[in-house]
């Protein structure tokens, strides 16, 4: 069944209704139904983000359509949330970077 669901972990869509819950089929992620109108972005230690936050990259990640990478624990300031599976923007050397909130801690 088509619950129209993503799964934040892994942007799957074959998603399970487990009643008061979502399961997801790929990574076996579980998570609770929610209103969806307000945005709650967590960290990778489940630290709730907020807009104008600091974030320490925990893990490096590569630039899309770049060969460099940005490495683990590289600092972005006054980061912005977004909606999507990359819900993080924030600045890296001067370009905007939307970045996964499980790659990041909380400054
Ligand atoms: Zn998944």
């Amino acid at each position: 069944m088509d619950t129209g669901e993503i799964c934040p972990i892994c942007t799957m869509t074959d998603i399970l209704d487990a009643g008061d819950g979502y399961e997801c089929s790929v990574c076996g992620h579980e998570w609770m139904k929610a209103d969806q109108d307000e945005l709650v972005v967590t960290d990778a230690n489940g630290k709730v983000l907020a807009a104008g936050d600091d974030i320490t990259l925990v893990k490096d990640l590569k630039i899309n359509g770049k060969s460099g990478k940005l490495k683990v624990g590289t600092k972005i300031r006054g980061i912005r949330l977004v909606d999507g599976d990359h819900p993080i923007e924030g600045k890296v050397e001067g370009r905007a970077m939307l970045i996964r909130s499980e790659f990041v801690k909380k400054a």
